[in-house]
């Protein structure tokens, strides 16, 4: 099914013990210190906190692949791949399939406060994260974690749970870019509702 953009979304119900197996905060929090983003956003490393506190009290887990292939692209953004280069082009159409997705996230947060909604990558909400002048969050409402900011391993995630690979751009555009995102409950979601979210 497609949104405004062509995002194709696939969801699978975990239980929070089978994701654990790809919790590695010790690896993937550390990788984290090479990002432009790390110390800079509050929603990502370092923290004074153990991220598996944000997992407590959830039984299941519902992770969301959302695939966009590069070639369904229609109007400036199909204008935009073919004129720019891959890696500016790629990264202008991430944020701008992460706009359309987050809202569709918070939104299913924001209706059930007992839900914890993580995105698909860093928070977006401000164009320079207060963090950076060590300034609390100024919507901490609005702000989530994501999968990577927690400690996942959201490649093996991707491969082993929506069975798919997550692609980079290298030479050229990939053939299609996947954002892996989820939703946290403490009880069994109905799918089909949470796709109706999205779409
Ligand atoms: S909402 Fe703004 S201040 Fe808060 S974490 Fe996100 S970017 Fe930073």
């Amino acid at each position: 099914m497609k949104t405004g953009m062509p995002l194709r979304h696939n969801i699978e119900e975990r239980t929070i013990d089978d994701i654990r197996e790809y919790f590695r905060p010790e690896i993937f929090i550390d990788y984290c210190s090479a990002c432009q983003y790390y110390d800079k956003i509050w929603t990502c490393p370092s923290y004074d906190f153990q991220t598996s506190k944000l997992l407590e009290g959830f039984q299941y887990i519902y992770v969301i692949g959302s695939k966009l292939k590069f070639d369904e692209l229609e109007g400036s953004q199909k204008e935009l791949i073919e004129t720019e280069n891959a890696e500016y082009a790629a990264n202008e159409v991430y944020l701008a399939a992460r706009m359309v997705l987050d809202e569709k996230l918070t939104g299913i947060g924001d209706r059930d406060k007992s839900l914890s909604v993580l995105l698909a990558g860093r928070c977006l909400v401000c164009s320079r994260c207060t963090r950076e002048k060590q300034l609390p969050c100024i919507y901490p409402e609005k702000a989530h974690f994501s999968l990577e900011s927690l400690g996942f391993d959201v490649s093996s995630i991707c491969e082993d749970i929506l069975g798919d690979k997550l692609l980079w751009t290298q030479d050229g555009l990939p053939e299609y870019l996947t954002l892996v995102s989820a939703v946290l409950s403490h009880k069994k979601l109905n799918i089909q509702d949470i796709y109706n979210s999205l779409t």
